[in-house]
């Protein structure tokens, strides 16, 4: 292929941007998180058409995923044609297999693959939600806190709001040492929320298997939806037992990197919601054979951040599963921020992903590393 061919790509633009967040936000096992790091990527076709593509992290790591991109990434693309993104997905997938499977290559894949779909549905007119399977243009989306140090009263006034701003389900963060507090803590926001809106819980693997056990058992009078990540994500067997045990509808998938692990996962942890995360998997294209994998176990799909663009997939290709609305605010920095209707998230409708930013809003806020 020549290299002046139009739709090969010309330019690929990396930058990093440093937020931070309004206030530290903790859970279980990541402990503070005072920043998010955004990594943008701009590709650049030779005809001059551009797709951006992102991901994100809590504040550590995001170094490294630039240099993935720059050093190895960028160089492996340029000069190829920007529709193939399934085999530049691949190649990008094989070209670090060997130093890097999952983790920070998965994050630099799935930022350089979110331009490419960008890219695939600005030529043909597309808007993403079609793109991945067009079954629906709205999403269930719950509130997902990262709260896990916040007291019962402080919980109830964060229920308020989320409640003020129209959101019809809540998940916070369990998995304190004490569990008298999480389940204090929980009454406080089903109080505020009310029997009629859903409530889901996110130990982000703090428990050990027994642990997790007594804690589906002791927050079923909350009526969760599911119990987000009770164990280790890779000990797939421990929530078989959780599950055995107990009945609990469980849920993971934020930290599956590859399709091994997901299907690993769906052979053996009894889930009945994956949430994989675009940002992290692979893109759209991880994104997609993820959720794939599931409804063929007849596992709901559902997401973790970034919901400015998962409410696209969620919507377009698993119309029963659930969007998170995460802590960090990256679409308070997109062109069009997230639109919301009757506690729904609706996809856009413009050619692409529909996730643009306001680059001089994102430079304003950048908070380098000192
Ligand atoms: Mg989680």
């Amino acid at each position: 292929m020549s290299s002046t061919a139009p739709y090969a790509i010309a330019d690929i633009l990396c930058r990093r941007f440093r937020i931070r967040l309004d206030e530290v936000l903790v859970d279980a096992m990541h402990g503070d998180h005072s920043h998010f790091d955004l990594v943008t990527v701009v590709v650049t076709r030779a005809d001059g058409l551009q797709g951006t593509g992102y991901t994100y992290c809590g504040g550590r790591g995001a170094g490294a995923i630039e240099a993935v991109i720059r050093d190895d990434f960028a160089p492996l693309l340029t000069g190829r044609d920007a529709r193939d993104v399934e085999a530049l997905n691949a190649a990008m997938y094989w070209r670090l297999h060997y130093v890097g499977r999952g983790g920070i290559v998965s994050f630099a894949i799935s930022a350089l693959d979110i331009a490419l779909w960008d890219l695939r549905g600005k030529a043909s007119g597309q808007p993403l939600w079609r793109m991945a399977g067009g079954r629906g243009r709205s999403a269930q989306i719950y509130r997902g806190a990262i709260d896990l140090h916040y007291a019962p009263e402080r919980m109830a006034q964060a229920a308020r709001g989320y409640v003020a701003e129209g959101y019809e389900a809540v998940k916070i963060k369990i998995g304190r040492a004490d569990m008298r507090e999480d389940l204090a803590r929980a009454r406080a926001t089903r109080d505020i929320i009310g029997a009629d809106r859903a409530f889901m819980i996110d130990a982000n693997y703090g428990y050990d298997v027994a642990r997790a056990i007594e804690a589906a058992r002791a927050f079923a009078e909350f009526g969760y939806v599911f119990f987000e990540e009770p164990t280790l994500p890779d000990h797939y067997d421990d929530y078989t037992r959780i599950f055995a045990a107990t009945g609990a509808p469980l849920a993971q998938g934020e930290n599956l990197h590859t399709q091994e692990e997901f299907d690993e996962a769906l052979a053996r942890s009894s889930l009945a919601f994956l949430q994989p995360d675009a940002s992290n998997c692979g893109g759209v294209t991880g994104w997609l054979a993820a959720a794939r994998a599931a409804e063929a176990k007849g596992v709901i799909a559902c997401s973790h951040g970034m919901q400015e663009l998962h409410v696209s997939l969620v919507a377009g290709a698993a119309p029963t599963g659930w969007v998170e609305a995460h802590s960090f605010p990256i679409d308070r920095y997109a062109t069009t921020p997230l639109l919301r209707e009757h506690g729904r998230a609706i996809a856009p409708d413009v050619p692409g992903t529909g996730v643009d930013f306001d680059w001089a809003k994102l430079s304003d806020a950048h908070d380098p590393p000192r």
